[in-house]
């Protein structure tokens, strides 16, 4: 059963995100999109999000956060910046600080403006690299911290949390979406949309999350 309540998608068109869109719209009457634009290496991410949400005819807001990429210099902002794992312990060159602080609190301002109640972020502490905004204690604080400071009752909801890149393919092949995910998102740190270069990190974990899941189907 669906809820009558209107729920809000932290939307960025890759794997993670394109799936919490198919949960949301299974769990509530009304969805809507966010997606922030914060001049990230490939536009096509924009574009990308836009053609989806255009697709499954699901409002689309896209908020400009600008300021993320003066104020954090890295290799998802900056073209001259390699994609490198961490080392040592080390956060890999992708890691923005602060960026689903500031991704949620906007998702919270916006869904206060247009009357929404949940929010759904595709964050992950399974597999998140060691990124601390990606954690469930992070997402329940931040959770606690939006409704004291708007006094809503906002839930956060992280369908993804505990799942791990199979899992999270079989929860798109549930709800009949797998190759409309593996089709039209992007996940690739070099751009390029579907199966995508098949040599950067975030590729690398895609397919072996997708030959996991298709092998366990097979099985
Ligand atoms: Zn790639």
């Amino acid at each position: 059963m669906k809820k009558n309540e209107k729920a809000i998608v932290v939307f960025s068109g890759g794997q993670d995100s394109t799936t919490c869109l198919f949960w949301a719209l299974e769990h509530f009457t009304e969805v809507v999109a966010v997606t922030f634009d914060y001049n990230q290496r490939h536009a096509i991410e924009i574009e990308c999000a836009k053609a989806i949400t255009d697709d499954l005819q699901i409002e689309h807001h896209i908020l400009d956060m600008t300021l993320l990429n003066q104020l954090a210099p890295n290799a998802l902002t900056r073209s001259n910046i390699a994609v490198k794992n961490g080392e040592d312990g080390a956060l890999p060159s992708t890691f923005v600080p602060g960026r689903n602080l500031l991704f949620l609190s906007f998702a919270g301002i916006l869904a206060y403006q247009i009357g929404a109640r949940h929010i759904i972020t595709g964050v992950c502490e399974t597999d998140f690299s060691g990124y601390p905004d990606c954690r469930d204690q992070f997402i329940k604080s931040l959770n606690v911290t939006l409704n004291l400071s708007m006094e809503r009752p906002f839930v956060i909801h992280t369908p993804l949390m505990w799942l791990n890149k199979a899992e999270t393919w079989a929860m798109a092949d549930d709800f009949g979406k797998l190759d409309y995910v593996r089709n039209k998102t992007l996940t690739c740190y070099n751009g390029i949309i579907a199966d995508g270069c098949g040599e950067c990190p975030a590729c690398e974990l895609r397919m072996q999350g997708l030959n996991h899941y298709l092998q366990e189907k097979m099985s």
